[in-house]
């Protein structure tokens, strides 16, 4: 059964089947390298990646394509504050955002190219929708593209509904800034002549030095890597408009293709019920909350476990839930272990050669109705609480273990160890100190680990590290 998903463009549900009958091939707007990325971000970037693994793991072979912006008014404006150059600028923000995604094991893009690397593609695409008579250059030196040529201009983000036709008399201004507000109409710019403040960021092209408009860098990836016709194309609900609507006006006016044929959009993370935002002082990056002693493992568990459409609230109460959760679930594996006799690790095929049979099948069936997790979840926490691992057969108990990780591959959770003496009478608070040490422990936390490690001593509880993990005893 292929994968059912919300489509933005025509507001339902729809399968998706590769265009291509034989690779579903997507592309996600990518990171602007300009600072850490906060877990507002990792919500939209985990989503995209159980989507992947969801399709993968359903066997279907994804190409997917994840830029970086690594020019833009933000870019430029912060590697000068920091004296340096935008190259080395936005390496050291790109190394920090890998390293992220590999905390939070995010399976790396199949491609994930640069605008920097492809002005020459973004220059030849505006030549095009020059001579389409869809953008015009101005005194300046700039290019900005015509939004009244494109008549489907707005479908994406119903702009019908915000009252803002477009009509061949309307007059609409052009801008600039690489990203303006929410209701304003506007020919927005493909290239930008130099000022004075770019410094040394500055690009030739037919129309002066320059560099591309924001907007202008994923439509030229997108045909380079996906062709003119492509499945799917993701990014966070703040870019609907004006950034997915410019991409799409572009691409169709400057190719014969339809663009993306399905339109995949996360709705945005909030804090403590607020917006996230530097101002408000709750933005959270994947260090702060490791440096609190939270795993990424936790974190990454937090992210999926609302419905991507629905906004998420993060709370650390929420955290705290999330490793409680893991636990269950890492006691249920390892319990299915006992009871199994089986040691090995499994290889991806033989897991999706499995598949999620048995109890998980329901799990399995939900995530595929619209990426549904929080019911996926749900499902394998009903299954977890019906079955009793030690009653299972050899042969069952094994099958469930498989079927178990094949749903934790496809929603790419990783499990904490479970403390040797897991059965043993353990109060909620202490296990919870000791998996907090241990976490402190595993992001190189010393001082914290020490903390909980005294607190631990004080409540008459020792812990000891094991090859596997940690033990709690009572003194
Ligand atoms: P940026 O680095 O600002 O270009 O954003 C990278 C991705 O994160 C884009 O897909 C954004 O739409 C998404 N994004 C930004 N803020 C949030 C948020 N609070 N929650 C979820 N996704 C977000
Ligand atoms: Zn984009």
């Amino acid at each position: 059964m292929p994968l059912l998903l919300h489509d933005t463009l025509t507001r339902t549900p729809r399968p998706l089947t590769p265009l291509d009958g034989k690779t579903l091939r997507f592309y996600c707007c990518g990171p602007t390298v300009y600072g850490p990325a906060h877990i507002g971000n990792f919500r939209t970037f985990v989503a995209q990646d159980v989507f992947r693994r969801v399709l993968e793991f359903g066997g279907q072979p994804t190409l997917h394509v994840r830029n970086l912006t690594d020019v833009d008014d933000k870019t430029i404006r912060d590697s000068q504050k920091a004296g340096q150059s935008l190259t080395d600028f936005t390496r050291y923000w790109t190394e920090k955002f890998h390293a992220d995604c590999t905390a939070l094991n995010l399976l790396p893009p199949h491609v994930e190219p640069s605008a920097v690397a492809h002005i020459v593609h973004q220059v030849r695409m505006i030549e095009t929708l020059i001579e389409r008579g869809h953008a015009y250059a101005t005194a300046d030196g700039s290019v900005y593209f015509k939004v009244t040529s494109f008549a489907d201009y707005g479908r994406l983000s119903h702009l019908e509904d915000r009252e803002l036709k477009l009509g061949a008399s309307e007059a609409t201004r052009a801008t600039d800034s690489d990203e303006y507000t929410k209701d304003s109409l506007a020919d927005f710019a493909l290239w930008k002549a130099r000022k004075p403040e770019d410094g040394p960021n500055f690009w030739p092209s037919p129309w002066g030095e320059g560099r591309p408009g924001w907007h202008l860098e994923c439509s030229a990836m997108a045909l380079e890597y996906l062709g003119e016709d492509f499945d799917v194309h993701s990014g966070g609900i703040d870019l609907i408009f004006p950034h997915h609507e410019n991409e799409i006006a572009q691409s169709c006016c400057a190719t014969h293709g339809k663009f993306a044929h399905h339109w995949f959009h996360v709705t945005h993370l909030m804090v403590d019920g607020g917006k996230m935002s530097k101002s408000l002082g709750n933005l959270y990056t994947l260090e702060d909350l490791q440096k609190r002693g939270y795993s990424a493992a936790e974190v990454r568990y937090v992210l999926i476990s609302g419905h991507y459409k629905a906004p998420l609230n993060f709370t650390f109460h929420s955290l705290d839930a999330a490793r409680q959760a893991l636990q269950k679930l890492a006691k249920f594996e390892k319990a299915l272990r006992e009871a199994s006799g089986e040691t090995a690790l499994f290889e991806a095929a033989q897991l999706i050669a499995h598949g999620s049979a048995g109890p998980l099948q329901e799990a399995w069936d939900t995530l595929s109705d619209d990426l549904n997790v929080p019911g996926a979840l749900g499902a394998i926490f009903g299954a977890i609480n019906r079955t009793k691992p030690a009653s299972l057969s050899k042969e069952e108990a094994r099958s469930t273990l498989l079927s178990l990780h094949f749903m934790l591959g496809a929603l790419g959770l990783v499990l904490p160890s479970v403390p040797e003496d897991s059965t043993a009478d353990i109060p909620a608070e202490i296990a919870d100190l000791a998996e907090r040490r241990w976490q402190a422990k595993q992001s190189k936390d010393w001082p914290l680990a020490d903390t909980l490690r005294k607190e631990l001593d004080a409540a008459g509880w020792i812990i000891k590290d094991t090859k596997e993990g940690y033990q709690v005893l009572k003194k």
